[in-house]
């Protein structure tokens, strides 16, 4: 079995769905899929309802053992990246080649239901939310949202043994108390606050382990257990309490993986993995100590974290860290997405990690400049000499007409609407504009949470931010 896992996570090339990629899929993206997989009779495809705004949402079923699985993916509109992975499964196990002893095991033990895209209107807009601005996954008492009915219809008429629900997570979770950032992170929810262990979650802590164990082999140390707080409105919650055993599995962040397509393999090799242990049973004689094994999910990361500053203010002198994020936000009318940064916390961030790091023991910082002059146009706004902005400090324009519709702007500079009184400062939640000098000499420009060195000329960020 082992070495199947390797040879799968080998040849995972050869079940990737090359069409959709794990950073946005949209319900068209997904019509497409389905589509070219409606040929193939060992699949059965259904239309099970329709979102607020009357998108399909379909179940794609394989498999006619008599353990029933359902897995449900993108129940958060802004987290595809199980998608992706969904859509790899099946394409495995609709393939015919040196796996097919190994997949036909699986397919004689088990059934399997899949939902990719449970809230598609989210998907649409790239947000978390249905389109009445609910999350989901704290309807799953009230279920007013017709995404939230459909989902617990399918898990009363199948009744699974186990339930799937697969999310992403921000990029500032790491295993435990380390640098190693959460690429996935796993939880068996609880059914109540006393988050007992009965033999639904039991289930679900056995097959996790599996999980981890099989993650570890690819990747050593990036595997986190997700909080295991009671969230009474939650699905997994609900569905455990309901003698479902609930499995969570989060896509998280790892290094040089901007577009998740690392994470959407583990995700492809963590849903075999407990897919084999639950058809064969092995998951039973796992104990639950290997499940509190794992490390915790802690959010110790930041995009950059800026270490050592010297900052002055009444005449004195301070040391303190910055720590900025970077928020990922989705522009529908450009189909672009850009990013909005944020001072998350300013002062003794020792114990935390970064992304990006930069030690600046003997800079100082005080906040970025802004500009008097105002810029009109787009064309003026390209003409502008950038190098010559950053020397002298100034991280922020002025901007009017034609610009003022912009919510971020494709150069290295923030901007605000001319008329706005508006002060930079270095302290939670404001935009991080800064100017870091050695010696009187600016050396380097925060600008919306990027770096940029003075010197590298080359070095360009993704995007200013326009602060309203
Ligand atoms: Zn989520």
């Amino acid at each position: 079995m082992e070495d199947t896992l390797k040879l799968l996570f080998d040849k995972y090339d050869n079940f990737k769905n090359q069409e959709i990629n794990s950073n946005r899929i949209t319900h068209a993206m997904l019509l497409q899929e389905i589509k070219k997989l409606s040929n193939n009779d060992t699949l059965k495809i259904n239309c099970v309802g329709q979102s607020i705004n009357s998108c399909d949402i379909f179940t794609l079923s394989i498999g006619n053992g008599e353990t029933k699985i359902l897995a449900w993916s993108q129940m958060h509109g802004d987290e595809p990246t199980a998608t992706a992975a969904i859509f790899d499964l099946l394409n495995f196990f609709t393939s015919n080649d040196e796996f097919n002893k190994f997949r036909n095991d699986l397919l004689n033990k088990l059934q399997l239901v899949f939902v990719p895209m449970l809230n598609p209107d989210g998907s649409e807009l790239h947000s978390r939310y249905n389109s009445i601005n609910i999350d989901i996954n704290r309807d799953a008492i009230r279920k007013e949202s017709p995404e939230s009915k459909i989902l617990w219809k399918l898990a009363e008429e199948i009744k699974p043994e186990f339930g799937f629900n697969l999310h992403d997570q921000n990029s500032y979770y790491t295993a435990g108390i380390s640098d190693r950032s959460a690429a996935i992170s796993l939880l068996a929810p609880p059914t109540d606050y006393e988050k007992t262990i009965n033999e639904t979650r039991k289930k679900s802590m056995q097959v996790i382990s599996v999980i981890n164990k099989t993650l570890n082999r690819f990747i050593t140390g990036n595997i986190a257990r997700y909080d295991d707080d009671f969230e009474p409105r939650a699905f997994g919650d609900n569905l455990t309490k309901s003698g479902i055993s609930s499995i969570l599995i989060e896509s998280g962040y790892f290094k040089n993986d901007e577009n998740k397509e690392f994470i959407r393999k583990l995700n492809f090799i963590s849903l075999i993995s407990a897919f084999y242990t639950i058809s064969d049973k092995t998951f039973t004689t796992v104990s639950v100590d290997d499940y509190f094994s794992i490390p915790e999910n802690k959010s110790m990361l930041f995009d950059l974290l800026l270490r050592n500053l010297t900052y002055r203010q009444n005449g004195k002198e301070f040391k303190i860290d910055i720590g900025i994020n970077r928020e990922k936000k989705y522009d529908p009318d450009k189909n672009y997405f850009y990013y909005k940064g944020n001072i998350q916390e300013v002062g003794d961030l020792s114990i935390n990690h970064g992304i990006e790091v930069y030690d600046l023991l003997g800079f100082h910082v005080v906040p970025a400049k802004i500009s008097d002059d105002i810029i009109s146009t787009q064309a003026d706004l390209n003409k502008l000499d950038y190098s010559k902005l950053h020397k002298n400090g100034f991280g922020i324009i002025r901007i009017n007409n034609e610009l003022l519709g912009n919510a971020y702007l494709q150069y290295p500079v923030c901007a605000i609407p001319y008329y706005k009184n508006y002060v930079q400062s270095i302290c939670k939640d404001e935009s991080p504009n800064l100017i870091i000098s050695k010696n009187s000499v600016i050396e380097y420009m925060i600008i919306n949470g990027f770096i940029i060195s003075l010197g590298d000329i080359k070095k360009k960020i993704k995007n200013g931010l326009v602060i309203s």
